[in-house]
């Protein structure tokens, strides 16, 4: 993703500028948490990994998302972070939900939010969780094969289908089209079984891979619904929205949404209601990770006479940082506080920066597993030991959602909440 990949030069001065409130109040709240803490004499999980959260982050992705994408109105993927104050935060603001089962749309139903703002948007349903959808009016719902038209059949005759259809999501992290989605090939098809079962198809969705970075695929997508709107149309259906999916990151996210939308201008008739899935896109930078150092091995080298570190941590890939295996993301460890020196902000060799007196480490996560690594190398100026503290940024997309009790250690961790934003600390205020 390249760097403010289509921000204009006043937009790019707003973002450093709320970068730089945003991360004032993140290292004061984690600096706030670990003074508290005496790791010689606390309870054990005391000095656990602990996340701090600005609101007010997802706030700014709210609006820019209405700056630059009004026509598509987001339906928040609560798998990627279910956060109970996100989802607090966005059903304020109005967003719709995406829910992938009957846990997911638990949690949304019970803060009030009306069925008609959710898509139940997994195209291969467990039967229980369909009836559950069936029972609490949550209507919207995807397909994209002839068992699940049965099966829909069978439960829930009167729910809005959007047919889900394939994607080349080949520029993506996360390749979702290896599983779901149909072919071009197939939709009339599957329209026709739709139309001979009397089911309402209302609309057409697509995903183009989680962290896509090809806008191609957008177009590509947008033309292939574009191609079963009208087949559906010929069938007598009478179509009324277009899912767009997620996908979006925030490094390049103007770039993507000026594609997004010509496509849609280009294609979509103006009647037609637009809706997207965005997960990532909204919490992704919100939310940095504080990691205490449990322990630590000293390597040393005879023939070069190098002397590096491994670092234990007590959260790792079977913890937060499942997003290493699941969302292939590559987390950069900062130096948060060594002994009483706080150094929140204080740049590695992966940020570019170079001192002659850089010590080199690999950092672990806490389980007896050896693939429990963080990172295989990253180096800073000072030694740390056991009992400081690392921080790593970027942490709210497919972490903690995803985190396993696995060797007994915790799967849930506090998150301090800050918000950088007045218009998001005024309705956390009223929450
Ligand atoms: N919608 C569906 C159906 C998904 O499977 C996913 C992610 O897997 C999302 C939305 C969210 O994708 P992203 O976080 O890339 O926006």
């Amino acid at each position: 993703c390249p760097k403010n990949g289509g921000l204009k030069g006043n937009e790019q001065c707003d973002k450093a500028q709320n970068a730089t409130l945003s991360k004032a109040l993140v290292g004061a709240a984690m600096k706030n948490r670990i003074v508290a803490i005496d790791s010689d004499t606390c309870d054990a999980g005391d000095e656990d990994a602990f996340f701090v959260a600005d609101l007010g982050e997802i706030y700014r992705q709210h609006m820019r998302w209405k700056t630059h994408l009004n026509r598509v109105k987001p339906h928040y993927a609560v798998k990627c972070n279910p956060d109970q104050q996100v989802l607090r935060l966005l059903e304020a603001l109005g967003t719709g939900f995406d829910c992938a089962s009957k846990a997911e749309m638990d949690q949304v139903l019970s803060m009030g939010v009306d069925p008609s703002r959710i898509i139940y948007a997994q195209p291969c349903k467990t039967k229980s969780h369909l009836r559950y959808a069936s029972k609490t009016g949550v209507k919207q719902m995807t397909f994209d094969n002839s068992d699940e038209l049965h099966k829909i059949k069978g439960l829930f005759p009167d729910a809005e289908l959007y047919l889900r259809i394939l994607t080349d999501d080949s520029g993506s992290l996360c390749r979702l089209s290896q599983k779901f989605g149909a072919s071009l090939d197939t939709t009339r098809e599957l329209l026709e079984l739709a139309h001979r079962l009397d089911l309402n198809v209302v609309g057409v969705a697509f995903h183009i891979g989680s962290g896509a970075s090809d806008p191609q695929a957008f177009i590509k997508a947008v033309q292939d619904a574009r191609f079963v709107f009208d087949q559906a149309g010929e069938l007598g259906f009478t179509m009324h929205t277009l899912d767009v999916g997620g996908g979006f990151c925030s490094e390049t996210f103007e770039t993507m949404a000026g594609y997004l939308s010509e496509a849609l201008d280009a294609y979509i008739p103006p009647h037609i209601r637009i809706i997207g899935e965005p997960g990532r896109y909204y919490v992704s930078s919100a939310f940095s990770l504080a990691c205490h150092v449990i322990a630590r091995r000293t390597v040393t080298d005879p023939t070069l006479g190098t002397t590096s570190y491994m670092l234990y941590l007590n959260d790792g890939v079977y913890g937060n940082f499942s997003s290493i295996m699941f969302d292939h993301q590559n987390p950069i460890p900062r130096v948060l506080s060594i002994g009483n020196r706080y150094l929140y902000g204080q740049l590695n060799n992966r940020d570019g920066y170079e001192s002659p007196n850089m010590v080199e480490y690999s950092i672990w996560g806490p389980t007896c597993d050896g693939i429990d690594c963080i990172s295989q190398s990253c180096s800073f100026d000072d030694v740390i030991e056991t009992g400081d503290w690392l921080y790593f940024e970027d942490m709210g997309a497919y972490t903690k959602c995803s985190a396993t009790k696995f060797n007994g250690f915790s799967d849930t961790h506090d998150v301090v909440y800050v918000s950088s934003e007045p218009g998001a600390s005024a309705i956390i205020g009223m929450i």
